[in-house]
């Protein structure tokens, strides 16, 4: 289980992360909304454990930003405590809210609740060849090996395996992967796209490129 902590003030954040860490979750974080941004666009993380007030883009711009099938759970952090706040935090798809100050107890109690919570919507499962999809875990496999996937290389598979046998266009993918961070450009879907094959090497599946056209994710032919 992986957390970013989106926190400015250092020691805050400092041991709220020693303290989940020893609680057993994989702790990041970030002490900005745009390196928080960053740290999301590469790294899946099961919850972000986000204050409202940073410096430049704040919190509601972070959440505004993140593409929510692309990122875990949300609990906001704020000393804001009023309820216009609350609502609107919620009404961007936040989880859950804690106003500061509060006892470091009910916020590993609360983190464990969305966790669990997390765990239990158990996703859709999409199979190609030997790959296994977890579309709400965002979790994948080669037959039971788990399959190491950044956050855009996920998109893009993801993009891909709900079209099986289908053309797509690098627009297609710019759209899908585009819309949720920084612009993409064209090289960089070759890149993505390319990574992933690379990774999907003993999949038993093919990303064929079309040139002009786009990608075809298709199931290779097993010869008994
Ligand atoms: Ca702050």
């Amino acid at each position: 289980m992986r957390i970013l902590i989106v926190e400015d003030d250092i020691p805050l954040a400092k041991g709220l992360q020693q303290a989940l860490t020893s609680s057993g979750y994989v702790v990041d974080h970030a002490a900005s909304g745009e390196a928080a941004l960053d740290a999301c666009l590469e790294t899946f993380y099961d919850l972000l454990v986000l204050d409202l007030g940073l410096p430049g883009m704040d919190g509601f711009d972070l959440l505004q930003r993140l593409d929510p099938r692309r990122r875990g759970a949300v609990l906001i952090l704020s000393a804001r405590d009023g309820l216009e706040q609350r609502v609107f935090g919620l009404d961007l798809g936040a989880d859950d809210y804690l106003s500061k100050p509060f006892a470091l107890e009910e916020l590993e109690a609360r983190v464990r609740a969305l966790l669990r919570r997390n765990q239990a919507q158990a996703g859709a499962r999409l199979r190609l060849g030997r790959v296994t999809v977890d579309t709400l875990g965002r979790r994948a496999w080669i037959g039971d090996e788990p399959l190491e996937l950044t956050a855009r290389e996920w998109g893009v598979l993801q993009y891909m395996l709900l079209r099986p046998g289908q053309v797509v266009s690098k627009e297609q993918l710019l759209q899908a992967l585009g819309n949720w961070g920084k612009p993409l450009s064209d090289n960089a879907i070759e890149v993505y796209v390319s990574r992933v094959r690379a990774k999907l090497q003993d999949a038993g599946l093919s990303i064929r490129t079309l040139r002009g056209f786009g990608y075809i994710i298709e199931e290779l032919n097993v010869v008994a």
